[in-house]
């Protein structure tokens, strides 16, 4: 399967090199190293066999959200899932992201398989939410469950103010941490309220509501 896929989509993988110095110890393994700028016109290609890559595009693709969303240098926590399906079951484990300045370059990695990458070329793309969040010391804080968090990566509209709260949500052993100031979680949440109103589909539309019943207690009862 996974030959397969390298196969089909083989001109947008710029697979496979080595480059030391990853975010898993003992690193120097062989890793995905890709240019964003290579999935350019990748969203007119119609047919099946762009499926694969355009996946892996859109994979990546959150990786330089989550590491454009916070600052350079330190290595984050997302709450992102690996894409991997060792066995056939869903990789368990959650990526890690860490930007880098000069020269440019994120490296993202799954903790739990050890799949890891590095990814150029994405400044300008339409993943880059730089600048990284700030709060300007208003911060409001929420914490998500797993199953919430994935409802907010789900939205089909947002701008970019908030799928940079999104994106630089943090992984931590209770849940997922969103936090942002008065005013973007606000805007966050009429986004999330608006997909709410608009959905048909009623077990989501419950998911949404509860998302929202979280966003807003934190936005009117800060710490
Ligand atoms: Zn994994």
């Amino acid at each position: 399967m996974r030959a397969e896929r390298d196969l089909a989509a083989s001109r947008w993988f710029s697979t496979l090199g080595t480059a030391p110095g990853g975010l898993l110890a003992g690193s120097a393994r062989m890793m995905y190293v890709t240019d964003m700028r290579h999935f350019a016109g990748l969203d007119e290609m119609v047919g099946p066999q762009f499926g694969p890559a355009k996946r892996f595009a859109a994979y990546l693709g959150g990786v330089v959200s989550a590491a454009t969303a916070h600052l350079p240098g330190e290595a984050i926590a997302t709450a992102l899932a690996c894409h991997r399906r060792p066995g056939r079951k869903p990789c368990p484990g959650r990526l890690l992201v860490r930007r880098a300045e000069a020269p440019a370059r994120i490296e993202w990695a799954c903790p739990a398989c050890g799949e890891e990458g590095v990814i150029s070329g994405w400044e300008g793309s339409p993943w880059d939410l730089s600048p990284a969040l700030t709060t300007d010391g208003d911060e409001r804080v929420a914490l998500l469950s797993s199953d919430q968090y994935r409802r907010l990566l789900g939205l089909r509209l947002l701008d970019t103010d908030s799928l940079r709260v999104v994106y630089a949500a943090r992984l931590t052993g209770a849940g997922v941490i969103v936090s942002a100031s008065e005013e973007d979680l606000d805007n966050l949440i009429g986004y999330v309220a608006e997909e709410a109103n608009h959905e048909i589909d009623r077990r989501r539309q419950r998911g949404l509501d509860d998302v929202i019943r979280v966003l807003d207690a934190a936005l009117v009862d800060p710490e």
